[in-house]
């Protein structure tokens, strides 16, 4: 399913409106449109904005609370973080030619301002809301916290690298970001680098392939990933394995390690269950310092949707911020994402938010056990007879396909959860999980048994 840019950002504004006075509101908020991100050039998962209001643009971004504001606006009306540049584009550029096989020129100028952005800002790299300010600190992260705070006060200096470790959802990728932007706060002149390892292997098989340009390709590479002061490296379970990768971890690690660079690595899953990873790599991993994000306590969690509350500007009562903390205990992208649901319900229908109302708009019956993914994959696998292990694994087996469609399906219709977190659970890239979930839709038009199936599990699953 393609994101919809202009009705996220139609129901943006109507939140923006609200929150930014008229003044600004009017000669700067309304002149943006959305730019397409899914369209070939751009990366996907960005929300783009283009107006041809130059200082409008400058204006937005020199007021960091205005631009948090369209970053969090965004994020509540899609549901997911979609990171958000707004670029300038003079009005006199031409429009692109439909059928054109070149980018058009427009598109190289939007991407040369994108790419100046993120030089600039590291934006679409570094979220603006990942810092430490807004980071809550509990008992699960007071270590990980005070080591990623040295480690951005004096890189290269202390724990290298740093190694966060901890279950998915928790606050590694926020906390690794933090570290960027305290970075380029103190020492504006740093380069600062981050990239989820997925990016890398792919970036790495794409510079690798033959060709009369394959050096430079290379080189470019390494430039990208050596040529800089400080090394994020998000998610590094996913190179797990991956001989090519790891080996150019490796030596993209002694290279920046030997000259004095930061690196700092996140992970899923801790070390130890590395099993394919070549014991080399794996000491350089533990080389330095490692620290474990746990799950925040209930006060922690908590107060983690109060900061939250209290930066999208909409008020939520105790009451509502306990129950959420209550129901959703493992997983802070989960109560994020649920505070953003009902916190943008209830202000796009204007009604109050309750601990009933909440309850209604996220499907939670009284007395009812809480479906998860988990409960899903489970009765997906009973339903179609196979095991929780092969709806988690590759197998093509016609049976098991059919039992992980329709598991990965119902996440998405019961939970509403993003592509990239079911992509998470699923252990697939969310290009592969957003397939899945368009075909088995686009077969329930037509297929009675399977509209049968999803019926019956539906009912099984309101049954817990
Ligand atoms: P992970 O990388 O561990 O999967 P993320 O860093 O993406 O998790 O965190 C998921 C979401 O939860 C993010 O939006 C992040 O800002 C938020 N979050 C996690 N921990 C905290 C915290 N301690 N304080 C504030 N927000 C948090
Ligand atoms: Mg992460």
């Amino acid at each position: 399913m393609a994101l919809d840019y202009e009705k996220i950002w139609e129901d943006a504004k109507g939140i923006l409106k609200e929150q930014i006075p008229a003044s600004t509101f009017e000669p700067w908020i309304m002149p943006i449109v959305p730019v397409k991100c899914d369209e070939e050039h751009f990366k996907k998962d960005c929300f783009i904005l283009k107006s041809d209001q130059a200082f409008g643009v400058n204006y937005l971004y020199r007021n960091q609370n205005y631009f948090e504001k369209i970053q969090d606006a965004i994020d509540n009306v899609a549901g997911q973080n979609l990171p958000v540049s707004i670029i300038f584009v003079p009005s006199n550029v031409k429009k692109a030619p439909k059928k054109k096989e070149k980018p058009s020129e427009q598109i190289v100028l939007m991407k040369e301002q994108i790419d100046n952005l993120k030089q600039m800002h590291s934006f679409c790299a570094l979220n603006l809301k990942y810092t430490f300010e807004n980071f809550v600190v509990g008992e699960n992260s007071l270590v990980a916290y005070n080591a990623a705070k040295q480690v951005s006060e004096a890189p290269g200096q202390k724990f290298n690298p740093l190694f966060i470790s901890g279950s998915v959802g928790i606050g590694k990728t926020h906390l690794m970001q933090a570290i960027g932007h305290n970075i380029l706060k103190n020492f504006p002149d740093l380069k600062v680098k981050y990239a989820k390892a997925e990016e890398f292997t792919n970036q790495l098989i794409e510079s690798c392939q033959k060709g009369a340009d394959s050096y430079q390709k290379m080189k470019k590479f390494r430039d990208r990933y050596r040529n800089v002061d400080v090394l994020l490296l998000d998610d590094i379970q996913f190179a797990e394995g991956k001989k090519r990768t790891e080996e150019e971890i490796f030596n993209t690690f002694d290279a920046l390690f030997h000259a004095g660079k930061q690196i700092v690595f996140a992970s899923d899953r801790p070390i130890s269950s590395f099993k394919n990873t070549p014991d080399r790599l794996k000491s350089r991993y533990e080389w330095g310092l490692m620290v474990d994000l746990l799950v925040p306590d209930f006060d922690t969690r908590v107060e983690i949707i109060k900061k939250h509350s209290v930066r999208s500007n909409f008020e939520i009562t105790d009451e509502v911020a306990e129950f959420l903390a209550k129901t959703y205990d493992n997983n802070v992208r989960e109560l994020e994402g649920a505070y953003n649901k009902v916190s943008a319900y209830a202000s796009i229908k204007g009604i109050e938010l309750t601990v009933e109302s909440a309850k209604d708009i996220l499907g939670l019956k009284d007395g009812a056990k809480k479906i998860t993914p988990d409960i899903i994959i489970e009765k997906s696998a009973e339903y179609f007879n196979v095991s929780k292990k092969d709806i988690l694994s590759t197998t093509r087996a016609k049976e098991v396909k059919n039992a992980r469609q329709a598991a990965i399906y119902l996440t998405r219709e019961i939970l509403d959860l993003s592509f990239p977190s079911i992509g998470e659970i699923f252990n697939k890239n969310h290009t592969t999980i957003l397939y899945s979930y368009e075909k088995l839709k686009k077969d329930l038009a037509t297929d009675k048994t399977l509209q049968n199936s999803i019926k019956e599990l539906t009912t099984l699953l309101n049954q817990i």
